[in-house]
């Protein structure tokens, strides 16, 4: 078996937390290894979906730091849109994934991170409660990378889990997670043609039922740069009244980016699916891409606009919206976030809607009629803190973890999981393990004043204060 040499700072999974988490990492001074089993960085984050709630709907911003930097690199490099300030998400920033992965990548090698790509984790090596190591496989076989610290941004929380860590799974009440679905992009559409569709048919463009936030008026629509909307209820419906097509949802879901003819459709969908089994992710892959044929003929034949779309690209992987949830000293909950609370060890600001999709179809987990767009989704108004203890796994001295699998509950989890938020815990994540391994602590003994510093310092917004100009 080969050894790689220590590092301070190992980085697992160099997804959307992960990439910003080794930049983070790289630039407190840490010697900073970031591994990824696929051959680019971004994660879910590169597949076109609009970045929501990088600002709150009071029009404070919530992203700032290396997430931040990212978002006004792509604007420079007309990559993305303005913020707009919105009534459903809090904000909505619509960006070129193709680019944002490029840009990803060239950030974090001029931040001067070490890369290990097609390399998947998969064992740890312990020594008691602390990670000596990681045990990769890759086209060379096995190797083990030793390091100080470990920042666990797979998404799944691989790491805590082989390492014995804390962790729960999906929903309190029974295990179940949100549905996965495969994201997909589809150009050679013709959005004028789509939105005189709308003008005339509003029905069509309803906010689901049992969504809190406003509906859109068209005028919005036209006006706003970066669009993610929901609807085309009635055409679905005529398709399935017709025998035509099987489409899982009851509403289409649309991302755009201004003057281009070529849209993010979230349309698939399986349920009962656990992310971290081998055989119901073998089957979600299959189902969704199934479900992705299915879809695009029913957009030729039904939504006017879509006549003569062509896929342009079918994802890396199905979208797992939610698996592991780690255990830290603090879990935090949906009142967290509906209230917009504040911490005292807070490290950044989450601003991106409590999005809970059903765990079961027509479920009713949350205690409302959730029938309409299979979704609930509670707006919040003020951004909120997050705690560094909802970073640091129980049981273990050496790990953190960034994005969707931070210590939340399954509600909390629907805000926790956003692009936006993703970027400020993987941003947090690598300074705490590069100041625990610098100062040869650990990292739930970490200075925290020292750690909100250092973030201020790299730009990140830790208080309410930064409005959207
Ligand atoms: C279908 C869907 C739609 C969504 N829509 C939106 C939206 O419109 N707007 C929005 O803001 N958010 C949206 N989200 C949420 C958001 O995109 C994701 O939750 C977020 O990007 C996840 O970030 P992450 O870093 O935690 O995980 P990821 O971005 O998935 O990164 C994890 C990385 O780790 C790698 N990895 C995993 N396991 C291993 C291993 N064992 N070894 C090595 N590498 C590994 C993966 O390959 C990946 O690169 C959506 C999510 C889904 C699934």
């Amino acid at each position: 078996m080969r050894v790689r040499g220590e590092y301070d700072v190992v980085v697992c999974g160099a997804g959307t937390a992960g990439v910003i988490s080794a930049i983070g990492a790289s630039r407190s001074g840490a010697r900073t290894l970031l591994v990824e089993q696929y051959g680019s960085v971004g994660g879910i984050l590169s597949l076109g979906m609009a970045l929501l709630g990088s600002a709150d709907a009071e029009g404070f911003k919530a992203l700032g730091g290396i997430g931040g930097e990212l978002v006004e690199t792509l604007k420079k490099s007309s990559g993305s849109t303005d913020i707009t300030v919105d009534p459903l998400f809090g904000s909505v920033l619509g960006h070129d994934p193709e680019l944002t992965k490029l840009l990803l990548l060239k950030m974090a090698e001029e931040a001067g991170v070490h890369f290990l790509l097609h390399s998947f984790v998969v064992e740890t090596l312990m020594d008691g409660t602390t990670l000596k190591g990681i045990l990769v496989a890759n086209k060379g076989g096995l190797e083990v990378i030793h390091g100080k610290a470990f920042v666990d941004c797979t998404g799944d929380a691989d790491v805590v889990a082989r390492a014995n860590g804390e962790f729960t799974f999906g929903r309190e009440k029974d295990s179940l997670a949100q549905p996965v679905s495969s994201i997909f992009r589809v150009g050679g559409v013709n959005l004028d043609k789509t939105w005189d569709y709308l003008d005339t048919h509003p029905e069509d463009m309803s906010t689901p039922d049992g969504w809190s936030g406003e509906s859109y008026s068209r005028g919005f629509l036209r006006q706003t740069p970066g669009a993610t909307i929901e609807g085309f209820r009635s055409l679905i419906l005529k398709a399935q009244e017709a025998g035509d097509y099987h489409i899982p949802r009851d509403r289409l879901g649309i991302n755009t980016f201004p003057n281009r003819s070529e849209v993010t459709i979230n349309i698939t969908r399986v349920h009962g699916i656990d992310g971290t089994n081998p055989d119901h992710i073998t089957h979600a892959e299959i189902e969704s891409q199934k479900q992705m044929f299915e879809a695009i003929g029913f957009l030729r034949k039904y939504v006017p606009g879509f006549e003569n779309c062509h896929i342009v690209s079918t994802p890396y992987q199905v979208g797992v919206r939610e698996s592991r949830h780690i255990k830290g000293d603090y879990v935090l909950t949906k009142e967290d976030v509906m209230e917009g609370r504040d911490f005292s060890d807070q490290i950044g600001r989450g601003a991106y809607p409590l999005d809970v999709h059903d765990v079961k179809p027509g479920d009713e987990s949350l205690g409302r009629s959730v029938s309409g767009g299979g979704v609930t989704l509670w707006k919040i108004p003020r951004s909120y803190g997050i705690p560094a203890r909802c970073l640091i796994p129980k049981g273990l001295n050496n790990v953190t973890v960034g994005g969707r699998a931070i210590s939340a509950t399954h509600e909390a989890a629907g805000s926790v999981r956003g692009q936006a938020v993703g970027m400020v815990t993987g941003h947090a994540a690598g300074v705490i393990a590069a100041l625990a391994s610098l100062n040869s602590t650990t990292t739930s003994g970490i200075d925290i004043a020292e750690v909100q510093t250092m973030l201020k310092g790299q730009g990140a917004i830790l208080e309410r204060t930064v409005p959207v100009v």
